[in-house]
């Protein structure tokens, strides 16, 4: 990994990661650095952005997005295919929310994380010589047999879920079955709620684990109709239940942008990746919805998280450099918002510079608070960032600088769409015309209204 010449400089002393940075002139010690290390490792350190203020080396553990050392995660690391099946793609939120029993969640985390001691599973982890399902004795018990393949589970998805058959669904995983669950066929849909047809699939896959648990610790035996009219009992009294809870009232705010109150200034961020570069974007607006800023700027290729940490820690900065008081930040990275709100001394690690210094440079406002909302919200920062990124250009737009009047944008949000192309600047669907210069003497394009 690591090149001759940096083994032979270890060895004389411990280098420090200051010792590789130009301090004068805020930059990697390019040469230095593809001296000590091979190719990849050097382009590597390369694009790491050096933050403005200086931090203390510390030792990182990469696997663990916090960079701290787990047992667990040094063992995923030495055992890939130990981790679980990947269910990321499981709508977690929806299934924490489902109108149903917690148990019934609680159940159907556990299918999807494929953690129920199926046969298949406890194979895996002790020794059990019959792999066998207790329903059908055809097959290894797996949670996809079980559950959908088996062909009691086929009599029963097929006798309570209006006629359903597995074989016109695509599932091969666990996860695969939840999703299909949160998200019902829209056929089922049409004549009832989705809440109501996803419990009636959840409770069905309750009831082939009960009539399997029946048979495998009762010696019982599989009695269909038993199992469906116990299935249409928990169905009902689930319903009595749950249908009389309040309905949550619709979010009535507007899905756009909203002005700041009187004397605040919010600052919208949001960065862009393509194969190549990644753009930050800042735009600041004040309580009357009037654009006062586009900041706009091309960096080396980052992961997204770090991109979008990155633009608002450039955000922090440039506000204070306007000397804004009162500034509200949004930006739709929740999980950068959320680091920033939160108490841990361990964010996650790849942006953790970015987090102090945002924390750090936010106690010198008088009101400043940080804000995750949804894209449709942020279209302006991303519109912004996404012409930087096209264009390979760094901008800067100023409505007073530009000596004309502010541009009111509060209608940018409504129309979908801010297009800074060539020299106009769309608004809500109309094109409005605005100056465009060129400036000469290096990449920016100066906007002036
Ligand atoms: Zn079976």
């Amino acid at each position: 990994m690591i090149g001759d010449a940096f083994f032979e400089a270890s060895a004389r002393t411990t280098l420090k990661v200051s010792q590789l940075i130009d301090h004068d002139l805020h930059c990697w010690k390019t040469s230095l650095i593809l001296d000590l290390f091979v190719p990849s490792s050097a382009q590597a350190i390369l694009s790491i952005p050096i933050h403005s203020r200086p931090h203390p080396d510390k030792l990182l553990w990469i696997p663990d997005s916090k960079g701290c050392f787990t047992v667990k995660s040094a063992y995923q690391e030495l055992n890939p295919q130990s981790q679980l099946p990947n269910s990321s793609d499981v709508e977690w939120r929806k299934l924490w929310k489902l109108k149903g029993p917690e148990r019934i969640k609680l159940f159907l985390w556990r299918v999807a994380v494929n953690a129920l001691p199926t046969k298949e599973n406890l194979m895996c982890r002790m020794d059990i010589e019959d792999t066998c399902c207790v329903l059908c004795d055809q097959e290894c018990e797996a949670s996809t047999h079980l559950f959908v393949k088996c062909p009691v589970a086929k009599a029963l998805w097929f006798s309570v879920c209006w006629g359903l058959r597995y074989d016109e669904l695509q599932l091969s995983t666990s996860a695969d079955i939840i999703k299909l669950i949160l998200k019902p066929p829209s056929a089922l849909c049409q004549t009832q709620d989705q809440w109501r047809v996803s419990l009636i699939m959840a409770f069905t896959l309750e009831e082939i684990r009960c009539t399997r648990n029946v048979v495998l610790h009762h010696k019982g035996e599989v009695d269909l109709q038993s199992s469906i009219q116990f299935f249409h009992f928990k169905v009902h009294e689930c319903y009595l239940i749950f249908s009389k809870t309040k309905h949550t009232t619709p979010d009535s705010s507007t899905p756009y942008w909203s002005p700041p109150p009187p004397g605040t200034i919010k600052i919208n961020v949001d960065a862009a990746i393509s194969s190549s570069n990644a753009a930050l974007a800042v735009v600041a607006r004040n309580s009357q919805g009037s654009l006062l800023n586009i900041w706009a700027r091309i960096t080396p290729l980052r992961p997204p998280l770090q991109a979008e940490a990155e633009a608002m820690a450039w955000a922090v900065q440039l506000d204070t450099r306007e000397r804004w008081s009162h500034v509200i930040f949004e930006g739709d990275s929740k999980v950068c918002i959320d680091a920033i709100h939160e108490c841990s001394d361990n964010p996650i690690w790849s942006i953790s510079h970015f987090i102090s210094d945002i924390r750090c440079v936010a106690l010198s406002f008088s009101s400043c608070c940080f804000k995750w909302i949804n894209r449709s919200r942020n279209f302006a920062a991303h519109s912004a960032a996404k012409f930087a990124l096209d264009g390979k250009v760094s901008c800067f737009f100023n409505s007073v600088e530009g000596g004309g009047a502010p541009v009111n944008t509060s209608a940018l949000e409504v129309g979908g769409a801010l297009c800074i192309i060539g020299s106009t600047l769309e608004v809500g669907g109309a094109l409005c015309i605005i100056g465009l210069a060129l400036e000469v003497g290096g990449p920016t394009i100066r906007l002036f209204a």
